[in-house]
């Protein structure tokens, strides 16, 4: 299939892995191009069977309860991106010389002639709100864009529909990212690299590996974490364009090549003339919101890959004043008696929650759920004199208190000892009761959601209502 636009997909054997957001629009437009489809699926319940219907209808093949076995005569699985890469269907693929495309590379290979480049953005965590940022500044500058990919956006529908673009802010996660070979962005940037979804990748070195692939073929920009060395390694690795440029971001001063912070605000000695010499102002810290710490590491990466397009410095403040952040991510709730209510339920992992805790001076930090297989020990100690005290709840809140107990004994610590629903609101009372005018109430539990709330955005609704009848009852 080598690695450009395919444009002929008559009669060419496709297997489709997986039935769901990705895999039943990809078989439908495979096959409305000519391609013998069919789809694979492990499950095989009453969902699975309807959808399975819908697509049989079209006159695609669809296998429901075996998705392990490589159907005979298949020259290309498109998979889902979530599908781990050591399942025998993918083996079998490998052996028989068949090629992988995730949904990112379909979309990829399936974009037209004239498609909009893309400015691709992964990392552990800020992937959502920096491609958000980044739409916000390339709007602002006058471009048709939109943030896309792994926000909710598919890039399937995206590069088939009729919108005309100039430019696309794609987020893509790491299993995308697994599965895009051929990718070549204009410039990317990875934001960050701590332990995440190891389970899937098999290790932090093949996760790491998966991320750098977003700099592979990169024509304009590498952009990288000055503070994470990870990130800056990944650029070296990667084979890039000719005169391909790596970019760093730093919340401290930057050399040339860089952008940074110097006395409140953000500046770029990278994308200017004479940058031994010269910075050019892109914005001020105030104009970040939230301005904390890892949320100007976003608004720089984001400028990063903007000024790569070639966006003027105006663009990017203005760009940065009309974002706002999307619900749930250090979201200033209210203030009761002077402690000030935030909600970050999103910080569903330790790496996360560092950067909301790293935020606030005096903290009654509200935490748990499900770990994930994750360790405290680490943001505990590293949060340890910012707390004034800590409220657990949820399934593995006992890890936490464990690292509580032996990081910072001396702050005080409620286990509530629940996992319903309703715990919230008891963990919001006992906040109020140990909060002092001054502190903030953070939610930033560490932690998943889903063994007591559907997600993390009913985690988050259900501290803001308890908030709200703390204020009605005060
Ligand atoms: P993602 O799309 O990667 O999940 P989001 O932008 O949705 O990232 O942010 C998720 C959470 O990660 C936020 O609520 C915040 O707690 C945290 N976060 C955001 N940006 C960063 C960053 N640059 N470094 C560390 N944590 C961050």
């Amino acid at each position: 299939m080598g690695s450009g636009q395919v444009t002929d997909w008559q009669g060419k054997n496709v297997t489709v892995a997986g039935l769901g957001v990705s895999g039943i629009p990809a078989a439908k437009v495979l096959h409305a191009r000519g391609a013998n489809v069919t789809v694979v699926n492990d499950g095989d319940d009453a969902r699975a069977r309807e959808q399975a219907a819908e697509l049989e209808a079209l006159g695609i093949t669809v296998r429901l309860g075996d998705g392990a076995t490589l159907p005979e005569g298949t020259e290309l699985i498109v998979t889902a991106p979530g599908w781990k890469p050591d399942k025998p269907l993918f083996a079998a693929a490998h052996e028989a010389g068949v090629p992988v495309w995730g949904d990112v590379e379909l979309a990829w290979r399936l974009r037209g002639p004239d498609a909009a480049p893309w400015l691709a953005v992964t990392g552990t965590n800020g992937k959502t709100t920096t491609v958000q940022m980044l739409a916000s500044i390339l709007k602002a500058a006058g471009l048709r864009t939109a943030a896309v990919g792994n926000i909710g956006v598919s890039l399937l529908d995206v590069v088939l529909g009729e919108e005309q673009y100039d430019v696309l802010a794609v987020e893509l996660s790491s299993y995308q990212l697994h599965w895009a070979p051929s990718l070549r962005a204009h410039s990317a940037a990875v934001l960050n690299i701590a332990p995440d979804h190891l389970d899937w990748h098999g290790s932090m070195e093949a996760y790491a590996a998966d991320k750098g692939r977003i700099y592979e073929g990169n024509r304009v920009a590498c952009v990288y974490n000055v503070a994470d060395k990870a990130t800056e390694d990944l650029v070296r690795e990667a084979d890039v364009e000719e005169g391909c440029r790596a970019i760093g971001f730093t919340l401290g001063t930057p050399a040339p090549s860089q952008l940074g912070v110097v006395d409140g605000i953000l500046v770029d000695r990278a994308f200017v003339e004479n940058r031994q010499q010269n910075a050019q102002e892109l914005a001020e810290v105030s104009d970040v919101d939230p301005p904390a710490p890892h949320n100007i590491a976003n608004a720089l990466a984001a400028a990063a890959l903007a000024r790569a397009y070639g966006v003027p410095a105006k663009a990017v403040r203005d760009g940065l004043r009309a974002f706002t952040p999307d619900a749930h991510r250090i979201a200033h709730v209210a203030d009761v008696d002077g402690v000030a209510y935030v909600d970050d339920s999103k910080a569903t992992n330790t790496h996360a929650a560092q950067a909301s805790l790293a935020a606030y001076e005096s903290i009654v930090w509200i935490a748990g759920g499900l770990a994930k297989g994750a360790v405290f020990e680490e943001l505990v100690a590293g949060s340890a004199k910012r707390l004034r005290a800590a409220v657990l709840m949820g399934a593995d809140r006992g890890l936490i208190r464990e690292a509580l107990a032996r990081h910072a004994p001396e702050v005080p610590v409620v286990d509530l000892d629940r996992t319903d629903t309703g715990a919230m609101l008891a963990a919001v009372q006992e906040a109020r009761r140990l909060a002092v005018a001054g502190d903030t109430v953070l939610l930033a539990p560490a932690c998943a959601s889903m063994d007591m709330f559907a997600n993390y955005n009913q985690r988050g609704d259900a501290f803001a209502e308890a908030v709200r009848e703390l204020g009605a009852g005060a």
